[in-house]
């Protein structure tokens, strides 16, 4: 049995005075005039406590958006204990039931709740609309349906029999429950990273960033109406010791779906390894991590793509993308040129709050965000050895504003060069044209991450050796193309080293993660 290969979700423009368009922006000022209470979702009651956290639009903080209901370690029982009274029911429920309510699920979002996904996501995490659409609409919707196809690729998979033998593999829901942690700045991986274990017949507790529960819990609702069963996804709102307590001691602890820093996954890591005695089985544990994605032109590269997709790799979504473009590698040859581009690009880009759609850079998530990736451009103003090329300002007055900062440094292994930012900031090095075998060499180096990268050449001599020196540098290899924008189904996303367990979102391979394998050997 298979079920048919999906088609990618069609991006809308949003053009002017498209229906699209009229409809988002009505959504976005019911939105914004109203004030939410988020509750949590446990089992089969939506729960509110006393604690109420105000949730603001990034780009206009003072603004009210509305508040969700913090929880503690006894509401981190309740879902566990939910989650585990709903897995029988649930992962005997036949595949086609499962997958059904996934898929009503993305027709829901494709049809009736796009204008709501895409709004929450503008709104509590100061996406443009494109990315927006790319991530809250189509990105989810995908994630949703490609997994039922290679869900069933999984289940459809056998081993050689003979006469007399009958041999089998069954794949079983792991023995426990999966605990999902998600970051803000993609709504669909906070989508896909509860949802992809559920659809293999697991129960899960998701624990979504702080940031994020504004759109999370739109996706929830629209789970709820695509019919999910109480107590399979339950949602929860607390501090990191809080879920962690209860969750890493519990006996059926049974797989972390994890995207977030470095720093946080090696401690879970650590401390899931702590208490390894005291679950039934081995955990599984998937995560994607950090970035410190490069783009590294060699001399015959075209400036004016490899400019773009500089503009495009380091700036959309203002750099908060683990697969953002931010340390680029270009030949003294092509400096000028691609300069040129970059500064003038750069100044027709404009800054301000998403509602205004022709704003392409908005707010950084928030303060703290702020703060960290101001500190790193106010050392590199102050360096020696480096050049300010683009931006440089920034202002958090009214929303967490930064303009995309570009710099040019002598060293190559400069902080910035090689640290994770999360933010609007690209660093530069430029190189000599003949030494591209040693720089392909240094950027391997340079950072402890591998996940994403590209290279810009039009030799194809250049673009082979590029290939085999960076081996291990990135999860997802770009050629001749900007590093970000993984396609669920087209580019399985995912990288290695200090990037994470590179098991592929948006592929099989991520999926085989949350089934145990029966064999069955019957002899007649
Ligand atoms: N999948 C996204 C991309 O290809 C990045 C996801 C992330 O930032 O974690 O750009």
């Amino acid at each position: 049995f298979k079920v048919p290969t999906p088609i990618n979700e069609p991006v809308k423009s949003y053009a002017p005075n498209s229906p699209e368009k009229k409809e988002l922006k009505a959504m976005l000022a019911k939105m914004k005039s109203e004030v939410v209470d988020i509750p949590m979702y446990i089992g089969s009651e939506r729960v509110y406590t006393e604690q109420k956290v105000r949730i603001s639009p990034p780009h206009e903080h003072q603004h009210t958006l509305g508040y969700f209901n913090m929880g503690d370690s006894l509401h981190v029982e309740q879902a566990v204990r939910a989650s585990l009274g709903a897995k029988y029911a649930w992962a005997n429920l036949s595949w086609e039931h499962r997958a059904s309510i996934f898929l009503k699920a993305a027709d829901l979002i494709a049809t009736k709740y796009r204008a709501k996904m895409n709004a929450a996501t503008m709104l509590g995490q100061s996406k443009n609309v494109y990315q927006a659409e790319i991530d809250s609409a189509c990105e989810i919707i995908d994630f949703l349906r490609f997994n039922v196809y290679f869900m069933t690729e999984i289940y459809s998979q056998q081993v050689i029999s003979s006469s007399g033998i009958w041999n089998r593999i069954e794949q079983r829901p792991l023995e426990g429950f999966v605990f999902a942690i998600t970051p803000f700045n993609f709504t669909a991986i906070g989508g896909n990273l509860p949802t992809a274990p559920a659809l293999m017949g697991n129960t899960v507790v998701w624990k979504p960033a702080f940031t994020q529960i504004y759109s999370a819990q739109v996706f929830m609702e629209v789970l709820i109406e695509a019919g999910l069963p109480d107590g399979v996804i339950n949602l929860i709102y607390t501090e990191g010791p809080d879920a962690g307590d209860v969750i890493f001691n519990h006996p059926d602890f049974a797989g972390l779906h994890f995207t977030g820093s470095t720093g946080v996954f090696q401690h879970l890591w650590k401390t899931i390894g702590n208490n390894i005695h005291k679950y039934k089985s081995y955990p599984r544990i998937v995560g994607e991590t950090g970035g410190k994605d490069f783009v590294i032109a060699h001399k015959s590269a075209d400036a004016k793509a490899l400019a773009t997709a500089l503009v495009r790799g380091a700036f959309e979504y203002q750099g908060q993308k683990c697969s953002a473009a931010s340390r680029a590698y270009i030949p003294a040859n092509l400096w000028e040129e691609v300069k040129n581009y970059l500064v003038e690009d750069l100044k027709s880009i404009k800054m301000g709050s998403p509602e205004d759609f022709s704003n392409f850079v908005n707010a950084v998530i928030d303060e703290r965000a702020f703060d960290k990736i101001t500190k790193y451009i106010d050392e590199a103003k102050k360096a020696r050895g480096v050049e300010l090329i683009a931006g440089g300002n920034y202002d958090k007055s009214v929303g967490y504003f930064i303009e995309p900062t570009v710099f040019r440094v002598d060293d190559n292994q400069f902080v910035t060069m090689c640290e994770e930012i999360f933010g609007p900031v690209l660093t530069i090095y430029v190189y000599q044209p003949e030494l591209f075998e040693e720089v392909l060499e240094m950027a391997d180096m340079t950072s402890p991450y591998a996940l994403t990268g590209s290279i810009f050449a039009q030799d194809r001599y250049a673009i082979e050796l590029a290939s085999k020196k960076l081996l291990h540098s990135a999860g997802n290899f770009y050629i001749n193309d900007k590093p970000t924008g993984a396609v669920v189904g087209q580019q399985p996303f995912g990288g290695g080293r200090a990037s994470g367990t590179n098991d592929k979102a948006g592929a099989m391979y991520n999926l085989l993660r949350w089934v145990s394998t029966r064999t069955i050997k019957e002899t007649f």
